[in-house]
């Protein structure tokens, strides 16, 4: 398996570090809102790297964190508190708030047939970790209070921007709108562990702690979870592209200060997805939901469909147009597969089909090329001298990484059709008929889409046109 490795910035050989079990930590959602379709594209990447090592054989454990407390709207110590800004926008608690964006999450996800992490930590599960964690860091001189904060002092740490490769120099001199001068830290990058004093006098998520009543800061969590849970060394931690100069970065400084080792070999980033206005957000332009998707009317698998033809490493551009041409492809696709599922007879699976396994074990070896792997099933279901029972079988096989649900059919839904509509149907299927004839391919496929986008699939048999209503 080839892997981009950001720490390294290159693509390199996966190799875990122990043949047994391959660790993995995923930040998680900060639960003040729905997740947008942005947050969700992270998510499906980071299913098909968990997904792909299975397929190839690896056993994997895969940790995540929810973040509920400390998580300010810049990464930086800066802005608005995220959860009080949820709990003061729908007049709830902040522990409401939690609770109902997390169970929203886990909703999402579902549909999105992304699998749960085997260990899921609450950020306020761990508060006495955190302590017993800062302790350790005071203890070995990495940290300050400043005005009654506890400090990460980040020039204790000379490969501080190894991740990033940032210029703090440069920095320095360079004026940043992002960053807000802080006048308790030394150093503009200087992060906080515990919070005493902040400008949120109404937070009320508060610990005692030997620093005074608080909260943590919002990168503990990460590095505290993950050694629970996974230890003092992973093999691949996963974010967005955004974590890479702060969040990311600040979680190494601690982590290693604490443990005196390496700690993570391969950094994963999936780039972002965008809207027509730039990089998406929860605040600024349309809240692109995975229900709003639903309430016009998508599959939420078609949004799937249209994130894997897309490279986890490249920017995504977002539009509803793109999406129904992803969403036709893959009801085109499923009813394909239908169609060749109810033609299958026992017929022998031979080993044909290892050719095949092959070339999609290797878009997935190829840094996780999804795109390449699905036009491996498309070659599948064209190729004559692999009989329907094969393809079948192969197209489940490669469902355990893609998860399409491509052989999940819904019920027929061609009984409730109105008497008026079949009647359009069949008309339509008719006008194709003569299109094909007249050797007009282009209306002919209109046809056929312009049907598919009300929702009814053509499928072309020697007996004739069958159609099918798929939603
Ligand atoms: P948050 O809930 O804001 O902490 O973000 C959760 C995950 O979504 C993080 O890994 C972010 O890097 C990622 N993310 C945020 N915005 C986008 C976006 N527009 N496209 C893709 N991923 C995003
Ligand atoms: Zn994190």
């Amino acid at each position: 398996m080839k892997l981009y490795n950001t720490l390294t910035r290159t693509i390199e050989d996966f190799k875990p570090l122990d043949e047994n079990q391959v660790k993995i930590y995923t930040c998680g959602p900060t639960v003040y809102n729905f997740a947008h379709i942005g947050n969700l594209r992270m998510y499906i990447h980071e299913d098909i790297l968990v997904k792909s090592l299975e397929y190839l054989g690896y056993n994997v454990k895969r940790v995540m964190n929810i973040t509920d407390v400390g998580h300010l709207e810049s990464d930086a110590d800066d802005g608005e508190d995220k959860m009080l800004k949820g709990a003061k926008r729908e007049n709830k608690t902040v522990w409401e708030i939690s609770q109902f964006y997390t169970d929203a999450f886990f909703a999402d996800i579902e549909k999105l047939n992304i699998k749960k992490a085997d260990v899921i930590g609450k950020a306020t599960d761990y508060i006495n970790d955190y302590i017993e964690f800062i302790k350790v860091l005071e203890n070995k001189g990495f940290t300050y209070v400043s005005n009654g904060n506890v400090y990460f002092d980040i020039t204790k740490r000379d490969d501080y921007t190894k991740l990033s490769g940032m210029d703090l120099e440069q920095l320095k001199t360079a004026s940043r709108e992002d960053v807000t001068e802080d006048i308790n830290k030394k150093n503009p990058q200087d992060f906080v562990l515990w919070f005493t004093k902040s400008k949120f006098e109404n937070q009320a998520m508060k610990w005692d702690s030997p620093w005074g009543v608080g909260y943590p800061g919002w990168h503990l969590e990460c590095s505290v979870i993950s050694l629970k849970n996974l230890g003092e060394q992973m093999d691949i931690h996963c974010g967005g592209v955004d974590h890479i100069p702060v969040h990311h970065t600040n979680e190494i400084a601690q982590t290693e200060s604490y443990t005196g080792k390496e700690w993570v070999k391969y950094w994963w980033h999936g780039e972002f997805l965008i809207d027509n206005e730039g990089k998406m957000s929860k605040s600024s332009g349309e809240f692109l939901t995975l229900s709003l998707l639903e309430r016009k009317g998508f599959d939420p698998l078609s949004y799937r469909y249209f994130i894997l033809n897309s490279h986890y490493r490249k920017q995504l551009a977002f539009s509803f147009d793109s999406l129904k041409s992803a969403e036709n492809a893959y009801f085109k696709l499923k009813s394909r597969i239908k169609a060749i599922n109810q033609n299958k007879e026992n017929q022998q699976i031979s080993d044909n089909v290892n050719k095949y396994k092959i070339d999609f074990k290797e878009c997935l070896e190829d840094d996780l090329n999804t795109a390449n792997a699905i036009t491996v099933l498309y070659d599948i279901l064209k190729d004559d001298d692999l009989n329907n029972n094969e393809k079948i079988y192969l197209a489940e096989d490669f469902d355990r990484v893609l998860s399409l649900d491509l052989l999940k059919f819904k019920e027929d839904k061609n009984d409730d059709v109105h008497e008026d509509e079949v009647k359009y149907i069949e008309e339509m299927i008719l006008k194709r008929q003569n299109a094909k004839k007249e050797k007009n391919f282009q209306l002919a496929d209109s046809i056929r889409a312009q049907l598919l986008e009300n929702g009814i699939a053509l499928e072309d048999t020697r007996q004739g046109v069958n159609w099918k209503k798929i939603k």
